[in-house]
């Protein structure tokens, strides 16, 4: 009867999540640094994506 599949709001609660995660790196300072490897992330690259967690070696934990 919905016209929202529970995958599209998988897909948004994930997205949600990621917002909240990059205010929180963003207020405590951490916003450019990996998450699980501690490198500066390329500003162009978050540029490109404001809620980029990783930097390009570790994509998969964001
Ligand atoms: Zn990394």
């Amino acid at each position: 009867m919905s016209e929202f599949s529970n995958e599209s709001v998988v897909a948004i609660e994930n997205t949600l999540n990621n917002v909240d995660r990059a205010l929180e790196r963003l207020r405590g300072g951490t916003y450019r640094t990996c998450q699980a490897c501690g490198t500066e992330i390329d500003q162009a690259e978050l540029l490109k994506n404001p809620l980029l967690a990783n930097c390009p070696a570790h994509p998969e934990l964001s």
